[in-house]
């Protein structure tokens, strides 16, 4: 007997540039991960995603296990230099037609397609003229958007425009441990406010193309001071506003969250102009929550150039092979915050990403995490949170981005020697639970 709604989606969900590879064929241009993964020191494992799973190759090998999992929507990305190689212009026949007929083959196989347009591999050409910093970027991305709907908005079910704009923002343009690289320690604002102007010019221009769906997927995670220090709590504070309300606030309530000037050393007027926030307020059908682990924050220590400090989970917490806390009762909670905090704002929510990184083939660890992470949404809708669906990040062992090939989050084992793929015990135990659910 089914135990979550009628007509709830479980899927799974991958990302371009950690799949595809085929990073030089059928004119698709460079993006800022093509770069970035190229520098010396960039990625832990010195690998990069020129070849990754060879997906744009090996598609129909995927699709085939994803038939064979009864997953009923999956989850992946158009990497948008194999649309516009340089970010503008018209769209590329041969890089359109790889996603064209990866959605026919998915719609045979009854899979609902979810495409996100933008999981950041931002073309090198626009990044080379400033990238999110420049307003003109989502320009851009509003006329990329116009050019995938037109071609894919017939067939796809549900659109996601951006993949989490806070990890893009925090560790691509403040950490620099992501591409572009960029260590802005000021005026990060217009990072921000581009990718929010981009999402909205990108659900205008859908919205003129598909009648499906549009969403976005944003990062989530539950924020705890570390004590009850009011340095610790003002801290956890100011982490909160940026990890979960800065990319969501301007969304639901069309409006920035008390504290986002601290992001710019120049007016703000200058960067949000009249008119910005009623684009990126325009409703959404759905909110993507991606969820991982709850954050411990510390107040700054004296020296430091961020108003909080990120600390690891305390002694005896369980982590998975990353290091990152297993912390089922923070999915729970986060919907159940996301409820009370933006009320009847709040669309109906798809987990867009939930999954872990472990090595194994016999990966008891994962099957034991997705099925407490798959409960603790169950609970959440029985507090009355309305999810629609849970997306395993992710299909296949990827590119985990700066950590390139050593973190393996896959219900698929890839063999990134001979992209030889094998089932890891998660991919039967998720096989099984989907089918129970449809029973
Ligand atoms: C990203 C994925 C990534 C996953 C695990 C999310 O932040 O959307 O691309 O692989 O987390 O780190």
């Amino acid at each position: 007997m089914s135990t979550f709604p009628p007509g709830f989606r479980w899927g799974v969900s991958t990302a371009s540039y950690q799949i595809e590879g085929a990073v030089n064929e059928d004119g698709r241009g460079k993006s800022i991960w093509d770069t970035f993964a190229h520098s010396v020191g960039a990625i832990a494992d010195g690998s990069t995603g020129d070849v990754a799973c060879d997906s744009y190759h090996l598609v129909d090998d995927d699709v085939a296990l994803m038939a064979e999992l009864g997953v009923n929507a999956y989850r992946f990305s158009v990497a948008w230099p194999r649309i516009q190689p340089t970010g503008a212009g018209p769209a590329l026949a041969a890089g359109l037609s790889y996603y064209d007929r990866l959605v026919d083959k998915l719609l045979a196989a009854d899979i609902d397609p979810v495409a996100t347009l933008f999981h950041w591999d931002l073309p090198q050409a626009l990044q080379d003229a400033g990238g999110w910093a420049n307003r003109d970027t989502a320009a851009r991305m509003g006329e990329y958007a116009e050019l995938v709907g037109s071609a894919l908005g017939d067939r796809v079910k549900l659109w996601i425009t951006l993949n989490e704009p806070f990890i893009h923002f925090s560790l691509g343009h403040v950490l620099g441990t992501h591409a572009p690289g960029l260590t802005l320690m000021n005026d990060q604002l217009p990072i921000a406010h581009h990718q929010l102007l981009g999402h909205g010019l990108a659900v205008a221009a859908l919205r003129g193309v598909t009648r499906s769906p549009i969403t976005l997927a944003n990062n989530y995670t539950p924020v705890r001071p570390c004590s009850d220090s009011d340095a610790d709590q003002a801290a956890a504070l100011v982490y909160d506003t940026l990890h979960n309300r800065l990319f969501t606030d301007p969304i639901l309530l069309g409006a920035y969250p008390v504290g986002y000037e601290m992001l710019s050393t120049v007016d703000v007027d200058s960067i949000v102009l009249e008119g910005d926030l009623e684009v990126i307020s325009q409703p959404l059908d759905a909110l993507g929550v991606n969820y991982y682990n709850p954050t411990v924050i510390l107040g700054p220590p004296p020296d430091s150039q961020l108003p909080f400090l990120p600390m690891p989970p305390p002694e005896g917490t369980p982590v998975t092979a990353f290091g990152w806390p297993i912390a089922p009762s923070g999915l729970r909670e986060e919907l159940v915050i996301l409820k009370s905090r933006y009320g009847a704002s709040l669309p109906p929510v798809y987990i867009t990403e939930s999954g872990c990184s472990f090595p194994e083939i016999e990966d008891q660890n994962r099957v034991s995490y997705l099925d407490s992470h798959i409960e603790a949404v169950r609970s959440a809708i029985d507090d009355g949170v309305d999810v629609r669906g849970y997306f395993v990040w992710s299909l296949l062992d990827n590119f985990e981005w700066a950590e390139g090939f050593t973190q393996r989050f896959g219900l698929v084992h890839v063999d990134f020697g001979t992209l030889t793929r094998t089932r890891k015990a998660s991919f039967g135990w998720y096989q099984r639970f989907i089918a129970s659910q449809s029973s």
